[in-house]
């Protein structure tokens, strides 16, 4: 492990030095479990890595959140703070006379604005600018990580595509609870979501499943995914609950037809934007361009969405180890919509895709 985080830690510092910046501080987010393998809770009480440029990192944290603390003292060391002490001021003298800051992008208000006052002369910027390029190359251990998280995953969409996972008559949030339940059975330590979408709210992407009942012959939309390890998993699968008319299976068809074509172009050297476009032209010709309402993919990681973005305007290159979602819908208002998603990691010949349940259209009984 230290090796590994030894090598972490020093691809942040080379970072830093090309940005100009002194110190990076980590609170609340995926950039601190990331580097150091902790997981900040996220409360009133600051946690806070401190890591300097050009010193030692330092963690601080709740003395009742310390014992959590997996200490590796090659890479950082530990300040537990008393309830009596205040934290922006430990973090305050950590930092001492270095003055060009990043801080963590989830890092609450509250603390900020505190470091803000405390720290008047220092200059911030998100860390996200600094970590969000690295974390979006996964070394193999990650990329292992995240092929377990969608197995896991998988398992349960097949069990959806087999028709294991009643729907007919149940509500969708009884179906979206069904399927966390799946989730946790099937190896994650949390559901992250379980969007179940029926009938005309398959046409919301992100849809909050509610208590509308799931009717016999119309789509399902459904996108889940969990942490599993510290990685995250995010699949989508669109199911019909009874025979789709021709209309139907032509939309279906079109959004498998991009989601295949945009895999493939998902090779390292293609820019994000072009995986976007390979997704969108294949819809758009298709006459249904003005409903895909959204971006065709997103990084995943530590955090279910991160860098690198898969949409217009993005002129990233992908390279090796990059991992992330590739999900098309068509979304027709008041009728239905359709989502295919897997998570693939760019490769010299295209995307390998970590999941494999099966894209061709099925119907599922009652
Ligand atoms: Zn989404
Ligand atoms: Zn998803
Ligand atoms: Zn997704």
């Amino acid at each position: 492990m230290t090796a590994k985080r030894q090598a972490r830690f020093a691809r942040l510092r080379e970072r830093m030095a090309g940005a100009g910046l002194d110190a990076l501080l980590l609170s609340v987010g995926a950039d601190l479990p990331w580097l150091t393998g902790y997981e900040a809770m996220p409360l009133e009480r600051l946690t806070m890595a401190v890591v300097p440029a050009d010193g030692e990192a330092t963690l601080v944290v709740p003395r009742l959140e310390a014992p959590r603390v997996v200490v590796d003292p090659d890479v950082f060391s530990l300040r537990a703070w008393s309830e009596h002490e205040d934290p922006v001021a430990i973090v305050a003298s950590l930092v001492g006379k270095r003055s060009s800051l990043a801080v963590s992008d989830r890092t609450w208000a509250t603390f900020l604005l505190a470091l803000q006052t405390t720290l008047p002369s220092a200059t911030w910027t998100p860390a996200g600018r600094i970590t969000g390029p690295l974390r979006a190359v996964k070394d193999p251990d990650e990329i292992e990580a995240l092929a377990a998280a969608s197995a896991a995953a998988d398992s349960v969409a097949v069990a959806l595509l087999e028709g294991d996972i009643p729907l007919v008559g149940r509500s969708e949030r009884e179906v979206s609870a069904d399927i966390s339940r799946r989730l946790l059975d099937a190896g994650h330590h949390r559901v992250n979501f379980a969007i179940v979408a029926s009938g005309p709210n398959a046409a919301s992407p992100h849809h909050e499943a509610s208590e509308r009942q799931i009717q016999a012959g119309e789509a399902v939309v459904c996108d889940f995914g969990g942490t599993l390890d510290g990685y995250c998993s995010d699949i989508t699968r669109t199911v019909w609950t009874g025979p789709p008319d021709t209309f139907e299976v032509e939309v279906y068809k079109v959004v498998q037809q991009a989601q295949a074509e945009a895999s493939r172009a998902a090779r390292v050297g293609a820019t994000c934007e072009q995986v976007d476009a390979a997704a969108r032209s294949v819809i758009a010709s298709a006459g249904f361009g003005d409903f895909f309402i959204h971006r065709t993919g997103h990084g995943i990681g530590v955090e279910e969405h991160e860098d690198p973005y898969i949409v217009a305007g993005n002129v990233e290159r992908l390279v090796a180890g990059n991992a992330f979602s590739v999900e098309p819908g068509v979304y027709l208002p008041g009728r239905f919509g359709v989502r295919i998603e897997d998570i693939v990691v760019a490769e010299p010949s295209g995307a390998r895709c970590l999941n494999v349940a099966d894209h061709d259209m099925v119907i599922v009984g009652g």
